[in-house]
């Protein structure tokens, strides 16, 4: 809610020179700017967009594996320290074809 700096009404929706202003009932103040809601809205629309199709393993590094499930020869790989550092790193895959996931057997 907007309200006139000259006489303190509430600003609405008015024609001026043909074109949708905000502008003040009782006297003749008009906002410069339009109201960019709508422009807010769709913006934050279109970040949401964007984080949904975006690939949280496409920063993560590819390696020559093969997958067990698919026979695909591409996998992105990441290592997870299962214990306190007395155990070795374990490495993950996931196929980048079928996105089936497994751990390195050693
Ligand atoms: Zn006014
Ligand atoms: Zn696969």
């Amino acid at each position: 809610m907007m309200f006139c700096p000259k006489c303190g009404s509430i600003l609405a929706p008015k024609d001026v020179a043909k074109k949708k202003k905000l502008g003040c009932l009782r006297c003749n103040y008009v906002a410069k700017e339009r109201p960019n809601v709508k422009l807010q809205e769709t913006v934050e629309k279109a970040k949401k967009v964007q984080v949904i199709e975006e690939d949280p393993m496409k920063s993560y590094p590819k390696t020559k594996e093969e997958c067990p499930k698919c026979s695909n020869r591409e996998a992105y790989f990441w290592t997870v320290q299962t214990r306190a550092g007395d155990e070795a790193e374990t490495r993950f895959f996931e196929c980048t074809k079928c996105r089936h996931r497994w751990r390195e057997y050693s």
